[in-house]
C-alpha cells in the first residue's frame, strides 16, 4: 500500500532509467493482480501543497487503458496527457514541457495501444466533423505502414493496424524532439528520456518499442 507521496528530494534523486523501471514494475504488478493500492486520504493531504510527479505519459483516451491503473500509480505519481490516438500538438507539447522542465518529471512515455479506434479510423480515412482534422495527425504513420506492410492498407488488416499503432508512437516521439528544443536538450543532457510503448489489450502488458 502506497502511503507516501513523492517529495521533491525523492524526485530529484530519480533517474530516467529508474523511473521507467518503476513504471514497468507497476505494470507487472497490475498484470499479476498484485496492484499495490494506495492510501488516497494520506496522499491527498500530502500533495495538497504541491506535486513532484516522476513521469508524464501521453496516451489515448481509450477506456480500456486507464493509465494510472495499468501502471499501478497513485495520486502525485504521474502526469497524464490524453488524446485519441496519443499524438502530439502544441498544447500537448506545452504540457510535456511543463511536466519535465517546470515540474521536474524525468520520463516521457508515449503509450499507444492495440486495436486503437483512432488509428483504425485513420487507416480507413474516416471523415466526420472535427474527427477528420484530428486523424490527420495519425496519417504519417498510416502512410509509413503502407510502405512496410503487404496486403490491404485499411483496418481490415490487423497487421497493418498493429504496425500503424507502432509507427504512430515512434513518429510522435520523433516529432516531440523536433518541435521541442527544450525537451530535446533535456534528453541530450540525460535529464529525461523519451520512450515509447504499446499496451496489449489481451494481457494488460505494456511492451516497450
Ligand atoms: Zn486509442
Amino acid at each position: 500500500m502506497k502511503t507516501t507521496a513523492i517529495s521533491k528530494d525523492v524526485q530529484s534523486a530519480m533517474t530516467p532509467e529508474n523511473v521507467l523501471q518503476d513504471l514497468l514494475n507497476g505494470n507487472e504488478r497490475f498484470v499479476n493482480g498484485n496492484a499495490e493500492g494506495a492510501d488516497n486520504s494520506a496522499l491527498i493531504s500530502q500533495t495538497t501543497g504541491g506535486q513532484f510527479p516522476k513521469a508524464v505519459v501521453l496516451s489515448c483516451i481509450d477506456s480500456r487503458v486507464p493509465v494510472e491503473t495499468v501502471l499501478d500509480q497513485a495520486i502525485g505519481d504521474i502526469f497524464v496527457a490524453r488524446v485519441a490516438g496519443n499524438f502530439e500538438n502544441t498544447d500537448i507539447i506545452g504540457s510535456l514541457e511543463y511536466s519535465c522542465k517546470v515540474a521536474g518529471s524525468k520520463l516521457i512515455l508515449v503509450l499507444g495501444h492495440e486495436s486503437c479506434g483512432a488509428v483504425k479510423a485513420a487507416c480507413d480515412g474516416v471523415e466526420l466533423g472535427n474527427i477528420t482534422a484530428m486523424l490527420e495527425n495519425i496519417m504519417p504513420a498510416v502512410r509509413q505502414s503502407a510502405e512496410e506492410i503487404e496486403g490491404e492498407a485499411n483496418s481490415s488488416n490487423s497487421e497493418f493496424v498493429a504496425k500503424t499503432v507502432e509507427n504512430n508512437v515512434k513518429l510522435t516521439m520523433d516529432r516531440i524532439r523536433e518541435k521541442s528544443p527544450i525537451l530535446k536538450d533535456m534528453e541530450d543532457n540525460g535529464e529525461i528520456k523519451i520512450v515509447g510503448g504499446v499496451y496489449n489489450l489481451h494481457n494488460g502488458k505494456v511492451e516497450m518499442l
